[in-house]
């Protein structure tokens, strides 16, 4: 613990203040405050979440780089809404006061935002949610494993994390480990090559509850599925709790071994579907009662009917006008949304084209529009190329020749193999995949 928090804190502001200027700096960080700072972290209070929007679009990492000039030490820094803080204290008196260590001790990467309290249910999640909620009830007796999944921006990690955080504080004494499964692959690697399995067995198997976060990721990573095959047999058998996530069913995941898809299989699958458009206003309302923001219900239909099923994207928006209603201190209308979010929402009437397409795969890839219709074919120029094609394809419907003319003349047959190319990559390489369909979403909404 650092002697003086306070005076730690203080000294940070002043040095944040010479650095943006005394009118941002009261606009945007004065509010901010400091909740608890140990060598480790500092967990810092924000009113909601625009403000971090805007210090990250305006001032990215400032808060955290100014810390760790001031304390010399590699702090991490954590944000957490004031509302949720009172919250969860609310809830749990006894362990959630400020002297307490206890909302430090979660897993890292369980976020203490995703909690059951702030899902809202509908049709399209119930039967998912209310597996999660007997999981968390009597973890490793209900369901297990847990299998869930749906697509991108529908809520498996709130969810997931959700059964995490009431684990934690219903059954202190469990002990829950949280994992992306690229950080999973990660410490497998590691430990392979520092030789270091004995702790990394000791790590896993010595848990009680076990959930990994996109499982798909480790399709192809062979030693990694070796090792979760290991590590699930291990739990499994003592009648320890494990959640999964992933994108698809564990049928569709490819490239991973079938005897560990059986694995999957062996307790309970749930999906998550896209929500209907009752649903996405109440996660709206939700949102923005966290947040403090004054949402009138026209806005909240406007936005749900724009965005189709991605409710990160929804949350975004809502961000997005929170903090254009701040600055110009006005509050949230139609018209005002309407202008904001015209750059987000893809015209409906207005198809898509070439161009758009274009513009927004060399945006993501850094290059210029005019390179990728040149002939050049190195490898920065070939990749973006050909995903623009290949989106071209998907999305347009344009010829296989007006697309290959669109590229600088090139012929059906470049755009046909720029196609193969990129849905072979796509099918091996899960971030390469990843990159194509969030740029397909965007271009499409
Ligand atoms: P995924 O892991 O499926 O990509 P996330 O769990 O990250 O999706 O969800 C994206 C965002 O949407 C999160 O901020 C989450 O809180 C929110 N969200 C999704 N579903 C719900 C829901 N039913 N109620 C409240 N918030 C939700
Ligand atoms: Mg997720």
């Amino acid at each position: 613990m650092f002697k003086n928090m306070e005076k730690t804190w203080n000294k940070c502001c002043q040095l944040i203040e010479k650095k943006v200027g005394e009118s941002t700096y009261n606009l945007w960080f004065k509010s901010i405050k400091l909740y608890s700072l140990d060598e480790e972290k500092a967990v810092l209070i924000i009113p909601n979440r625009f403000y971090l929007e805007w210090i990250d679009n305006n001032y990215p990492g400032i808060i955290e780089k100014s810390i760790r000039e001031i304390t010399q030490s590699e702090i991490q820094v954590i944000f957490e809404l004031e509302k949720e803080l009172i919250l969860k204290r609310s809830n749990n008196l006894q362990s959630s006061n400020v002297q307490s260590p206890k909302p430090m001790d979660r897993p890292s990467y369980l976020s203490p935002r995703y909690t059951f309290e702030q899902f809202v249910i509908g049709p399209s999640n119930q039967f998912a949610h209310a597996a999660a909620r007997a999981v968390s009830e009597s973890p490793g007796k209900a369901y297990n494993p847990l299998f869930i999944y749906g697509d991108v921006g529908l809520g498996k990690t709130h969810m997931v994390s959700a059964i995490g955080n009431r684990i934690i504080e219903t059954k202190p004494n469990l002990s829950v480990i949280f994992v992306q499964s690229e950080q999973f692959t990660n410490e497998v690697v590691t430990a392979i090559r520092h030789e270091k399995m004995s702790e990394f067995k000791a790590k896993y198997r010595n848990i009680d509850v076990l959930m990994i976060d996109d499982v798909q990721f480790i399709a192809n990573k062979t030693q990694t599925q070796e090792e979760f095959f290991h590590t699930f047999n291990a739990l499994y058998e003592m009648q320890k709790q494990i959640v999964i996530s992933s994108d698809r069913p564990p049928k569709e995941i490819g490239a991973i071994t079938d005897r560990l898809k059986s694995r999957f299989t062996m307790g309970l699958i749930a999906d998550i579907q896209p929500p209907s458009e009752e649903l996405k206003v109440a996660i709206l309302h939700k949102k923005a009662a966290v947040e403090n923001i004054k949402l009138p219900d026209d806005v909240a239909f406007y936005l749900a009917s724009r965005i189709r099923s991605n409710i990160r994207e929804l949350e975004g928006c809502l961000i997005k006008l929170a903090a254009h209603s701040t600055l110009i201190g006005s509050p949230i209308n139609l018209d005002m949304s309407k202008q904001i979010l015209k750059d987000v929402f893809y015209d409906d009437d207005k198809p898509i084209t070439i161009d758009f397409i274009q513009k927004k795969v060399c945006e993501v890839f850094g290059v210029k529009i005019q390179d990728i219709k040149a002939k050049k074919r190195t490898k920065e120029l070939t990749v973006p190329r050909q995903v623009a094609m290949f989106l071209s394809k998907r999305l347009t419907d344009c010829s296989l020749s007006d697309i290959g003319k669109a590229f600088g003349g090139k012929d059906h047959a470049t755009v046909i193999y720029a196609c193969k190319k990129v849905e072979e990559r796509a099918e091996g390489d899960e971030s390469f995949n990843r990159i194509v369909e969030q740029l397909s979403d965007k271009i499409k909404y």
